[in-house]
């Protein structure tokens, strides 16, 4: 049985059919108007005559399954794609089970399964790019509850004299993914994360706020390892920084979990979203 698995996000659509890493056909689609991306989305997956598809999308989303909304793309400041039904316009055109989870909770879902956390049932993925975003396996299962987890939004001391950068949330200013992400570390130094030099004071601060948030996570949810995606965690030398730092503000009280890339690279999401359609029918 062919699944399909699309992982929705601000720029790119990217469309895989198959059954696992090893027979993925992808077709990657630039993200335009609604009408034009997910037309051609559903042309792929018609191509590929998939069973049931996966979607693992940017968010917010409303995952609620009583929800009139439920699978729509909830408040987003992407324009044109306020309150898109994602879910619904995919399983009307395919007429196939169709179903939808946030892009990090399915990310969690593939490091889980054939990634950087095989076999281990309760870990967190955390991508920090152009926003801040985290998704939760406990016991297995990817965390929801009243929406979902916005671990990007949480907050984090901020030392105005020693980092007078107000911020870039459009909604707290200076949250974690305000103070924090690739647009923030832009904004601030004035450069792109990926050209900011690896000796640049910047890195020391990206890993200190990149520290406090996973600290207050790591004392709630207490996973069993934390995976770190996204475009700023290109720089690997960020890893050892941000485990320093962790270690520090944890005061030898809980237990750190290890910190470590994602073992799937680019494919996270699109496989993740394949593992959505596979729980389908599980
Ligand atoms: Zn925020």
């Amino acid at each position: 049985m062919i699944l399909g698995g699309v992982e929705a996000g601000g720029t790119k659509f990217v469309c895989a059919a198959g059954t696992g890493p090893e027979d993925l056909i992808r077709e990657s689609i630039p993200t335009t108007t609604p009408a034009e991306t997910l037309g051609r989305a559903v042309r792929f997956f018609e191509r590929h005559k998939v069973a049931m598809l996966g979607i693992a999308s940017f968010g917010p989303l409303d995952l609620d399954p009583q929800s009139p909304a439920f699978g729509f793309i909830a408040a987003t400041p992407k324009p044109g794609w306020n309150h898109v039904d994602l879910r619904g316009h995919f399983h009307r055109a395919l007429g196939v089970p169709v179903s939808i989870d946030t892009d990090v909770n399915a990310a969690a879902l593939a490091e889980h399964r054939w990634g950087a956390a095989k076999g281990l049932d309760n870990l967190l993925y955390l991508t920090v790019g152009t926003g801040i975003g985290g998704g939760a396996l406990i016991a297995g299962e990817p965390l929801h509850g009243l929406a979902h987890p916005e671990m990007g939004h949480i907050r984090v001391p901020h030392d105005r004299t020693a980092d007078p950068f107000p911020g870039c949330c459009p909604y707290h200013a200076d949250c974690l993914e305000g103070l924090a992400s690739g647009p923030a570390m832009e904004r601030r130094w004035g450069v792109r994360a990926e050209a900011l030099p690896r000796h640049h004071p910047g890195w020391a601060l990206e890993s200190r706020y990149l520290a406090l948030g996973l600290a207050n996570l790591v004392c709630t949810l207490s996973p069993r390892r934390i995976v770190m995606g996204g475009g700023v965690m290109h720089n690997l030398d960020i890893f050892p920084m941000i485990r320093h730092e962790l270690n520090g503000l944890l005061g030898g009280y809980a237990t750190a979990p290890e910190i470590v890339p994602p073992a799937l690279g680019d494919d996270t999401g699109v496989l993740g979203a394949l593992i959505l359609a596979q729980r389908i029918s599980a």
